[in-house]
């Protein structure tokens, strides 16, 4: 018995994520580049990732 994970690929670094079921909508961080990443599409256990502009604190210069 198998556990139904779901795979996708960061679309930053393009490691190979193996996640958890997860629905349309969640965010989810990718481990290697740590870019926060929104399920846009869920197809045939593929997820269709977009990162999300993280709201970065760039005040310093
Ligand atoms: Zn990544």
């Amino acid at each position: 018995m198998t556990a139904p994970t779901l795979t996708g690929v960061c679309p930053e670094c393009e490691t190979d994520l193996t996640v958890p079921p997860i629905v349309e909508g969640e965010t989810l961080s990718c481990p290697e580049c740590l870019l926060t990443l929104r399920v846009e599409d869920i197809r045939d256990g593929q997820l269709t990732l977009q990162m999300i502009e993280v709201q970065l604190r760039d005040w310093g210069q």
